[in-house]
């Protein structure tokens, strides 16, 4: 199972990549934490990229392909993957490509999850984050049991400094500009599937679930 979670900020792509990953035993490879754990740590990766992270702009592509390739090196991703928020441009997708033919072990699917900017803008605005183990809350929707705390590590939850309203309102332009393209770049390939990401955490899963075991055969 090698697969690529697709879909704008706040489509689910973390809740999804998470559940997945324990479903079918394999790693949920996410970028964006990849990139905030080097920005947490103070190393030279995250002193740069806190650079375009914190505008909401995109790492340069040469960055964040030596991360992806390193982390797909490992033990762990052998036997599977699911990247999320990656790749996020063509740029990346074919670097993605060439790197998993040259390892014989191609890309199986492309999950899209459908969900509506309206949706998105909400979804963003109520998210908190555990800064400690990357849970992830919606102040309504999946609120933490004691509030403002998470429920896996009892640390403080913060609001992600990129999920600020004029933050975000610049990752969505950027998302439509540079990665919604990918969507028709995988469909020429037949390997893009559209699940629609609105409903709870289990029904969306549901629905990838099945979309998986259609499109991997
Ligand atoms: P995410 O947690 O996926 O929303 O990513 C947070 C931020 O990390 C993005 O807004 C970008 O600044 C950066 N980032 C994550 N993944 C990538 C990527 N594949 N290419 C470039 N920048 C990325």
């Amino acid at each position: 199972m090698r697969l690529v979670l697709l879909g704008a900020p706040g489509a689910g792509k973390g809740t999804q990549g998470e559940l997945l990953a324990r479903e079918y035993h394999i790693p949920h490879i996410a970028t964006g934490d990849l990139l905030r754990a080097a920005m947490a740590a103070g190393t030279p990766l995250g002193e740069e990229a806190r650079r375009y992270v914190s505008r909401g702009e995109l790492v340069p592509d040469e960055v964040v392909i030596g991360v992806v390739r390193e982390r797909l090196a490992a033990p762990d991703a052998e036997h599977g993957f699911i990247l999320d928020g990656f790749p996020r441009t063509e740029a990346q997708a074919k670097s993605l490509d060439a790197f998993l033919e040259e390892s014989g072990r191609p890309l199986k699917l492309a999950v899209f999850l459908d969900v509506e900017p309206e949706v998105l803008m909400r979804r963003l605005s109520a998210r908190r984050v555990c800064p400690k183990c990357g849970a992830s809350y919606h102040l309504e929707s999946r609120p933490p049991k004691t509030p403002e705390y998470c429920d896996a590590c009892g640390s403080r939850l913060i609001q992600r400094e990129d999920d600020r309203e004029e933050v975000v309102a610049r990752r969505l332009r950027v998302y439509q500009a540079q990665t919604e393209p990918l969507l028709d770049f995988y469909a020429r390939r037949g390997l893009l599937v559209r699940v629609a990401g609105t409903g709870t955490p289990a029904e969306i899963l549901a629905r990838v679930k099945a979309a998986i075991e259609e499109g991997v055969k």
